[in-house]
């Protein structure tokens, strides 16, 4: 079992993070940054990148997958408008670094992963370091109608469209925030006016491994 030790050096190059996100990236929402000065990002890293664990770049993690950027995840949070005790589905959990960051905000997370490796990697981690969220082995495609509506959905893989099985599970005032492009996305928001109005806004380019359909075991 790897060692989990969170020293002043890491302490210490994540304050620096959470001040380039301020300053430099421009993120304004502190709760955001609270919790990204709280959670130890190494510890989802293989030990052979803790040094790269601050610095503001997507990580390779198992299964060709990969850990989102910082700042990616700090923007990404910051359009949800997250608020304690909201209800919160993503689609692809990954590393979980970004259900951990969902959780330290006291929101109720449940997320979904398509890999079973990364969902049984992910699991163990949060039960050992009791992070309190629910976790599927699933196709996010189909989100969890049995639990839905969300107040808010995230999406961490690049969509190639829209699916309408997600929007459908927003309440009424939720909001989705959704990388979609086929080989590069935009970053988009939706926010579900009334049953069947959504709004939709664009906020730039970005990079994202691409959501695919069915589980893969
Ligand atoms: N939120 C993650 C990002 C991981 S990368 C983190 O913080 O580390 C995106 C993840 O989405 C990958 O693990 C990939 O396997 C997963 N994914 C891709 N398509 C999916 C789908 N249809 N349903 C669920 N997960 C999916």
């Amino acid at each position: 079992m790897p060692e989990y030790i969170d020293n002043y050096t890491h302490k210490g190059l994540r304050k620096k993070l959470v001040s380039y996100l301020r300053e430099t990236v421009g993120i304004k929402d502190e709760r955001v940054l609270e919790a990204i000065n709280k959670v130890p990002r190494h510890w989802l890293l293989d030990s052979a990148y803790y040094n790269l664990a601050y610095e503001d770049k997507a990580v390779e993690i198992l299964c060709k997958q990969t850990i989102s950027q910082p700042s990616t995840v700090a923007k990404q949070t910051e359009l949800l408008q997250l608020q304690e005790r909201m209800t919160v589905l993503e689609i692809g959990t990954g590393s979980g670094y970004q259900t951990w960051i969902l959780c330290a905000m006291k929101a109720r997370v449940y997320t979904i992963e398509r890999q079973k490796e990364l969902y049984m990697q992910s699991s163990r981690f949060f039960e050992q370091m009791n992070i309190r969220c629910n976790n599927y082995l699933g196709d996010g495609y189909k989100g969890l109608p049995n639990i839905a509506p969300f107040d808010r959905i995230i999406v961490t893989c690049g969509a190639p469209y829209v699916p309408e099985e997600l929007l459908k599970q927003l309440k009424i005032g939720g909001i989705m925030v959704i990388p979609v492009g086929e080989k590069e996305q935009r970053m988009l928001r939706f926010i579900r006016k009334s049953e069947t109005e959504f709004t939709r806004e664009d906020f730039g380019p970005c990079l994202f491994v691409p959501m695919l359909k069915k589980i893969q075991r």
